[in-house]
């Protein structure tokens, strides 16, 4: 099958997942949804219809949550499987998304927008990743024993699995966030409902399929795509639901944390970001200007953690504007099916309205604006785009913008860049590029944020916790922290005289 604007064809599995009739995911099996609704999936880069999604409701959303409320309880199948067991489970899930890597990321190419060699490299390989990672784990999740000072008692903690996780995920990586998301989750041994971005539903449906044929037993991971109003709600809401873990805006994450309060739900939110990113006087330029561009502009802008607040010493602020106004104007945009595309679409209309709406914005506020290289017109894109001259108060220093846009704003010294990054509401990344180690100590103490990268940017690793501070969420993504977020502690006591 081909695609406007795509010079290649798509392997036969990718057509034939596009063309599946609409479906939920739930208690082992694809079927309709139950009200019967669906929704467009478009490709990004053309504007064009590529797909359908099942619109799942509440009704759905109640199969699944019953469904994976039964597999967790105990005698069920996944709570009985040995750790062993269960760790080779999500090994093999690791093993399925590589052995179909081509395939998973021509889908995320399509549905997402994404550029296929990042969408190989990045989104599939990292998934598949964060499972191999996650099945070491079953078989080392330890309690402890309790020194106590009553005489005669012995207590002793066990870890057990908080229970049925309900996770709501972001178009910007469909199935990199399953690995996220379900590969700690089920390695702590408990079920699933995923309810993917109603853009991006692909990916998911068809990793469910995979994880059942790698030996997950049927119930324990479901998937309800639709809207988040229908769908998502219904799942924050259900009472059968123990945990709620969420990627997406701060809105969202906002409304998200106060209905699951009703429940007293557990809640994990990975949210916004805007993300100080400082290159000092004393920096390697050409690494600073290449990893500074290169973090912001891939996936043209839209990852939490894009580093779009660059402040730049003045001593070296002119040449590095100017050089990132070259990589934008260098910067080849296009299909991301097509050999040599560096910057994709933005996921939706809607996206691509509010980018230029903030790019308009900064212009009437007084920054400069400099506009890389054209983009195609049919599809949702928008330009690499340079904001310099800008002031910390305006909405491109304050705001998350989501979009290939970076904003540079010149500081003079050491305290006041520290003090000035570090005034946002958000702090989900910062970064510094320095040689001098003295400098970068005293910046990652300063900086409030979940991540700070020193002279690098982007990497994540499924060991690294990842997460925010204030804004930008609580809890952590990857890494023991967040095994640590799908179990319980329960205290046992014997008495024995
Ligand atoms: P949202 O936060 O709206 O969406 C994230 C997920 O939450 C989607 O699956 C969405 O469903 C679902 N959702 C939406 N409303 C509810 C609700 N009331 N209850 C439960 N689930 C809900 O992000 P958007 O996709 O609308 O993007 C808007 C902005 O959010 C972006 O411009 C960007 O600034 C930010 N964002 C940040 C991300 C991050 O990684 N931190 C990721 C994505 C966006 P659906 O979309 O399917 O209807």
């Amino acid at each position: 099958m081909t695609f406007t604007g795509a010079a290649t064809v798509v392997a036969d599995a990718v057509s034939e997942r596009l063309a599946l009739p609409p479906h939920v995911f739930v208690d082992g099996a694809a079927v309709p949804a139950a009200a019967g609704g669906e929704l467009a999936v478009l490709d990004p880069a053309s504007g064009r219809r590529i797909g359908t999604a099942a619109r799942g409701g509440a009704g759905d959303v109640d199969r699944a949550v019953r469904a994976a409320a039964r597999e967790f309880r105990s005698g069920a199948a996944w709570r009985t499987m040995t750790p062993l067991e269960r760790g080779k489970v999500l090994h093999r899930i690791g093993d399925a998304i590589l052995d179909r890597a081509d395939e998973f990321a021509e889908l995320e190419v399509l549905d997402a927008g994404k550029v296929r060699g990042a969408a190989r490299s990045i989104d599939v390989d990292f998934a598949a990743r964060a499972f191999h990672y996650f099945a070491g784990w079953p078989t080392k999740i330890v309690g402890s024993t309790v020194p106590t000072s009553h005489p005669g008692i012995h207590i002793a903690t066990e870890k057990e699995p908080v229970g049925v996780v309900g996770a709501i995920t972001a178009w910007n990586f469909p199935l990199l966030l399953c690995g996220w998301k379900l590969a700690p989750a089920l390695a702590a041994g408990c079920t699933v409902v995923l309810k993917p971005s109603e853009e991006t539903p692909h990916s998911a449906l068809w990793l469910a399929e995979l994880a059942i044929e790698a030996g997950l037993p049927a119930g324990v991971l479901n998937v309800v795509p639709g809207r988040g109003a229908e769908a998502g709600q219904a799942l924050v809401d259900h009472p059968l639901v123990d945990k709620i873990t969420f990627t997406g805006s701060t809105a969202v994450g906002k409304q998200i944390a106060s209905r699951a309060a009703d429940g007293v739900k557990r809640v994990t939110l990975e949210l916004g970001g805007k993300s100080a990113n400082i290159i000092f006087a004393d920096a390697d330029l050409d690494a600073a200007v290449e990893g500074s561009a290169g973090g912001l502009f891939w996936h043209s802008g839209q990852t939490c953690s894009a580093p779009s607040r660059l402040f730049v010493h003045r001593s070296v602020h002119d040449e590095v504007v100017t050089r990132l106004r070259s990589i934008a104007d260098g910067l080849r945009p296009g299909h991301g099916l097509n050999d040599g595309t560096e910057l994709g679409p933005l996921v939706n209309a809607a996206q691509q309205a509010k980018v230029a709406g903030h790019v308009s914005l900064a212009r009437e506020q007084g920054a400069g604006v400099h506009v890389g290289a054209d983009v195609p017109v049919e599809g949702f894109f928008h330009p690499a785009t340079i904001l310099s001259g800008a002031r910390d108060e305006m909405d491109c220093a304050t705001e998350e913008i989501f979009g290939p846009v970076l904003t540079v704003l010149p500081f003079d010294g050491t305290d006041e860049v520290l003090r000035r990054a570090d005034a946002s509401e958000y702090g989900l990344a910062a970064g510094v590029w320095t040689r001098d180690v003295g400098t970068a100590h005293r910046a990652t103490k300063a900086l409030r944020a979940g991540t700070v990268y020193v002279n690098g940017w982007g990497l994540t690793d499924p060991a690294a916790p990842f997460g925010g501070f204030r804004q930008s969420g609580y809890g952590r993504d990857l890494g023991p922290d967040s095994l640590e977020s799908y179990l319980e502690t329960k205290s046992v006591w014997t008495f024995h005289g």
